[in-house]
């Protein structure tokens, strides 16, 4: 018989991620705040919970992919909370990117109730996801994790396993800062390049035929040269990733003089209503900056 999988979270990542889970024959429950998200994937024929007690109830694995903590603490906690649903001997695998200090504590909390968790946020965006193709950092029992490796694998490519609970969440913290440091000085040359006049595509042309050639900016490449910012990987979500990123970094006594740059970068791009677009607007940010750049020398006398 196949497992039961309770599935809570049908956002851009959840509702790929679910389509493939059930594609590979588990039984699939879901749960979204927002019903008119469900609908692809009850065509597609998981079952439906109308709270997320219900979406917990009779699984053997519950998956959370939600914004943030707020949106976990929401479902999990009330009577009709997936907190409610669960019994002892089930897994909760959270997979939204949540502090390594959140994911502990979640942790702590539910083994007092018996119920193993397992940290597991995903690099990649909604491509991979669609594609079954994301990075996938395990923190928990060692395991425990190799016994979910073969439902992780309908969703990812591979399971890198990061060490005990916490540790997926340090190391989705970890890549997510260099992505947005990485694609902040993309951005930052690209407007450099196009204020001395440089077309987009031979800048982009350029960058990518040299030693800085990465995925990253191939993914981008086509947002960049039509100035459109579709979501894939919302620029909200940077924001919090990047700040839970320096968060963290402060418990842990580590300097992140740039990311906190880069920060106060995103977080510019709330005041420019770009919070919803995909995280390349942040070129956006340097663009609007350019306006208010006086033309005097930065260096006086060069
Ligand atoms: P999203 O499209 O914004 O979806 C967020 C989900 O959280 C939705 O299901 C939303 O429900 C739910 N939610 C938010 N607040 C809630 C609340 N108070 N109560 C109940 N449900 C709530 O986000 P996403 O892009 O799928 O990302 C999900 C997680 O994966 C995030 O932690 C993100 O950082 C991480 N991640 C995203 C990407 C990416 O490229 N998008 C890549 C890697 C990791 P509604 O539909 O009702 O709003």
């Amino acid at each position: 018989m196949s497992l039961k999988v309770g599935f809570v979270g049908m956002g851009i990542m959840g509702q790929p991620m679910s389509k493939n889970v059930l594609k590979a024959g588990y039984n699939v429950t879901v749960y979204n705040r927002t019903v008119a998200k469900i609908g692809p994937l009850a065509e597609a024929g998981a079952k439906v919970a109308s709270s997320p007690k219900e979406a917990a109830e009779g699984a053997d694995i519950i998956i959370l992919m939600l914004a943030g903590p707020e949106a976990i603490d929401a479902v999990m906690d009330g009577p009709e909370g997936v907190l409610a649903g669960m019994d002892e001997g089930q897994t909760l695998v959270n997979m939204s990117t949540v502090t390594p200090a959140y994911s502990r504590q979640l942790d702590e909390e539910l083994k007092t109730r018996s119920i193993v968790s397992i940290d597991a946020p995903v690099s990649g965006s909604r491509k991979p996801a669609e594609e079954g193709a994301l990075v996938i950092l395990a923190g928990g029992p060692r395991e425990k994790v190799t016994d979910l490796e073969p439902l992780l694998l309908t969703m990812g490519k591979n399971v890198i396993y990061c060490g005990e609970a916490g540790q997926g969440s340090s190391m989705k913290l970890a890549a997510n800062l260099l992505l947005g440091i990485m694609m902040a000085g993309l951005s930052e040359a690209i407007n450099f390049g196009e204020k001395c006049g440089l077309p987009v595509e031979a800048m982009l042309e350029t960058m990518l035929s040299g030693p800085m050639g990465c995925t990253l900016f191939e993914f981008k490449k086509e947002m960049l040269i039509n100035d459109t910012f579709d979501a894939q990987f919302p620029l909200k979500h940077m924001i919090k990733d990047v700040r839970f990123a320096l968060q963290t970094a402060d418990e842990n006594g580590a300097p992140t003089p740039v990311g906190h740059t880069v920060f106060q970068l995103y977080r510019q791009s709330i005041g420019h209503g770009l919070s919803n677009m995909d995280f390349a607007a942040v070129k956006k940010v340097f663009e609007r900056m350019s306006d208010s750049v006086s033309s005097s020398p930065i260096i006086p006398g060069v």
